[in-house]
């Protein structure tokens, strides 16, 4: 993907993608009849949605982290929202509640931290901003539900757990799992991404650190869009909602196979010799 042409068309798929994207939620949202007496699941499904959107958005903004470096982090939070979501979805008065009481609980302990460490001084002007900002916000949360701060795990079980219950233990096993590696840094992934075999034979082959960079990848980018679109689906399936939007994952797909396609045509020019990523799972 190096040809001025092909980047063009993608910077105008980046763009078809976000506007799409944008619209298939603001009309979910419409379309949802709202209960303000069960606020709660309206908001936390709401924020989840629209939090997808964003992670989709800010992938597709950003074509230098399309590679196995910073792409899985980003597929992991997204990894995240959707079993969150899936598993919200199945209870949603009672798990949204969880998920607020969780978060409030979090907001508070920071809360506690911050004033703690400036317990024995006079705190600066931003630091007396930053906490004043942080108790406004905890005080403005008026669910009639709130009667304590909890600060145990917000569903109360591991992710696993959660997506075996939100039947979506596949996702877990080659999504959610895989994407782990990279967010943090563990053996099978740097390994593959920061090493490489030392060409000095009588250094017995042993591996050396490195900071290989790797061209733009535009997988990771359908993947995001993937995710996304299954968030959405999930979501029609719970409440029957049926949007007319276009579908921006639909969209995506038909532009990236276009793509392909004339770039296949063009494959009887010699491609330069680029560095490629280790095999992923
Ligand atoms: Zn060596």
């Amino acid at each position: 993907m190096s040809e001025d042409s092909d980047f063009r068309e993608v910077e105008q798929l980046i763009k078809s993608f976000i506007e799409e994207a944008r619209l298939e939620l603001r009309q979910r949202w419409e379309k949802w009849t709202i209960d303000l007496s069960q606020n709660e699941i309206h908001e936390v499904v709401g924020a989840l949605l629209a939090r997808q959107v964003t992670l989709a958005r800010q992938m597709a903004q950003c074509p230098t982290i399309w590679n196995g470096h910073i792409a899985p982090i980003i597929l992991r939070a997204m990894a995240d929202v959707f079993i969150s979501l899936t598993w919200v979805l199945k209870d949603p008065l009672e798990r949204s509640r969880k998920f607020v009481l969780y978060g409030l609980g979090q907001a508070v302990l920071q809360f506690e931290h911050r004033k703690a460490q400036i317990a024995d001084r006079e705190p600066t002007g931003e630091e007396k901003m930053l906490i004043e900002a942080s108790e406004a916000w905890i005080n403005s949360q008026r669910f009639s539900f709130l009667t304590d701060v909890n600060v145990g795990s917000w569903s109360g079980i591991s992710t696993r757990q959660m997506a075996e219950e939100a039947g979506c233990l596949d996702f877990y096993n080659y999504v959610y799992n895989p994407f782990s590696a990279c967010v943090h840094s563990m053996w099978h992934h740097v390994a593959r991404y920061n090493l490489r075999q030392c060409a000095n034979p009588l250094h017995q082959y042993h591996q050396v650190p490195e900071d290989p960079d790797f061209p733009i990848d535009p997988y990771n980018f359908y993947l995001s869009a993937k995710y996304l679109e299954k968030t959405f689906h999930a979501f029609d399936e719970k409440f029957s909602i049926k949007v007319d939007a276009p579908s921006a994952y639909e969209h995506l797909c038909e532009g990236l196979d276009k793509l392909s396609k004339s770039q296949n045509e063009e494959l009887a020019m010699p491609a330069e010799s680029n560095p490629s990523e280790p095999e992923t799972t």
